[in-house]
């Protein structure tokens, strides 16, 4: 039996595909509920995710799992406006004609932004397109030196400092330029007379999660079961203890999948990661009215919030029986700041008398609910040598038969994603089931080989 410690989207793509290959498998999931980070809320329609969610252009796997689990023709590729708030203003920022309307960037500014985003070198003429291809080249590169000198300083500063202040806050210097790239990369198809195309599923994210559990069975999943202990025997783990209710279970295993965060991983074996996480506080504010037009507002303002995202401006209202949904975000870099440590009610007071003063229009008296998620490891810090602090998937070093496909791994990166999530679930059950296979075969050839050979010894290795 395999075992996977995390029943977010990553342990259950992790357990989906090592039962396919043929393993016995079961998950423990410590909270009471499946889905990690992509929990949701109840409304007076289809449920919605505790944190803002949508697939990009660019993301695949999660489209053809979806297709292999019969609910690809929930998915929907929608319109998502995009938009900047600056001095009391939101300025739209999808077509062409809006972006060369906006009036904090210079037309040069513009077109050296525009450039970069499709991937072009202006620095020297001829321009040169294979520049960004490789995000390595670009991992020790501040982002602010990269910003002005591949586009202008009225880039750096009027477009990507307030987006950086908003997602890293002070961290953002020790960003590195190879995130922007791969965030640039990352995000798919626009409609240049619409917006950004991106994907949601009929219904939210939790019929295609409860798809995956079903196909998975909830029977080879126990939630409410806090895995504690690995043991290990010979250097291999040999049994996995966890609590529940109370009560600690030991059961015997040939190998695990860690799926949660890299702290959780140190603690049940050592391994340590030296990637620093922020936390997140994000509000789903259920309105009777819509407050804007756009769905994903940047905000370039002095606001205890980062972004506002309009979900019913890029899902209809009406699979809400009506309501309008409204998150408001903000990332923490540490757990010492006022955000973190001030309770519901006094972040309720304080966003929502700000939204009252960004947008008169706005009264708090349209709001019906204000629901409050948060959660200490939202996101890795992208910061500079990233990719040398990724966990490996296979961590035989550590221990024979462990792995790891958590949010420090490579598939979460230059983004974390639900898709991400499934492809490092993928990657450690086929590590497992080819490292089983090359087993299996080195069995088989030394049995052979002892049968008919005497005493050769015919080992893996040589098979
Ligand atoms: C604010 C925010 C916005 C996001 N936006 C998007 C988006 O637009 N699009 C997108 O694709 N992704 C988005 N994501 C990212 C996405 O949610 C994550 O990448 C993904 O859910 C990570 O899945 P995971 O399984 O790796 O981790 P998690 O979801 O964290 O799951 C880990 C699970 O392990 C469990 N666990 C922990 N310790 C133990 C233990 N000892 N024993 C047993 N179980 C344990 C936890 O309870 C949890 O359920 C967003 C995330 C946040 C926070």
């Amino acid at each position: 039996m395999k075992h996977v410690v995390g029943g977010g989207i990553a342990g259950l793509a992790a357990a989906y595909r090592l039962q396919r290959q043929g393993h016995d498998v079961h998950v423990f999931e410590a909270s009471h509920d499946l889905g990690g980070l992509a929990a949701t809320y109840e409304t007076a329609g289809d449920r919605i995710e505790q944190f803002y969610h949508h697939l990009s252009k660019s993301e695949e796997t999660i489209v053809d799992l979806a297709a292999e689990l019969g609910v690809d023709d929930r998915l929907e590729w929608l319109v998502g406006k995009n938009a900047y708030y600056v001095d009391g203003v939101v300025h739209p920022l999808d077509t062409p004609w809006e972006i060369l309307a906006y009036p904090h960037l210079s037309l040069y500014d513009k077109f050296r932004l525009g450039m970069l985003t499709l991937g072009a070198d202006f620095r020297e003429l001829p321009p040169r397109f294979d520049s960004y291809e490789s995000l390595e080249a670009y991992e020790d590169v501040p982002i602010r030196e990269f910003v002005v000198d591949h586009t202008t300083e009225g880039v750096y500063e009027n477009f990507f400092e307030p987006l950086l202040d908003a997602k890293f806050g002070s961290r953002k210097e020790e960003v590195s330029a190879a995130w922007l790239l791969g965030r640039i990369k990352f995000r798919g198809e626009r409609d240049l007379l619409r917006g950004e195309i991106l994907g949601y599923f009929d219904g939210g994210f939790a019929p295609f999660i409860d798809a995956l559990v079903d196909a998975v069975g909830r029977e080879n999943i126990t939630t409410g079961a806090r895995v504690t202990d690995l043991a290990l025997d010979d250097g291999a783990v040999s049994t996995l203890t966890a609590e529940r209710g109370g009560a600690s279970e030991t059961h015997d295993t040939e190998g695990v999948v860690v799926a949660a965060m890299p702290n959780v991983l140190e603690a049940l074996c050592g391994y340590e990661c030296d990637i620093d996480f922020q936390g997140a506080v994000c509000a789903v504010v259920t309105m009777d009215a819509p407050l804007t037009d756009t769905y994903w507002l940047n905000i370039a303002h002095d606001a205890p919030f980062g972004a506002l995202i309009e979900h019913t401006n890029f899902v209809s209202p009406d699979r809400y029986g009506g309501q309008h949904l409204l998150y408001v975000a903000s990332y923490i870099q540490s757990s010492d700041e006022p955000l973190w440590q001030a309770s519901d009610e006094e972040i309720e007071e304080q966003w929502l008398s700000h939204l009252e003063e960004m947008f008169p229009d706005f009264s708090r008296d349209s709001v019906t609910r204000f629901r409050l998620a948060r959660n200490p490891r939202a996101a890795p810090v992208y910061e500079r040598g990233y990719l040398e602090k990724v966990v490996p998937y296979d961590l035989s070093e550590v221990a024979e038969g462990l792995y790891y496909a958590g949010m420090a791994s490579r598939a979460q990166y230059p983004e974390r994603s639900l898709n991400g999530g499934i492809v490092a679930g993928f990657e450690c059950a086929d590590r497992i089931d080819t490292k089983g296979n090359a087993d299996r075969s080195g069995r088989a050839v030394d049995e052979v080989a002892g049968e008919g050979e005497g005493d050769r010894v015919v080992t893996g290795g040589e098979t």
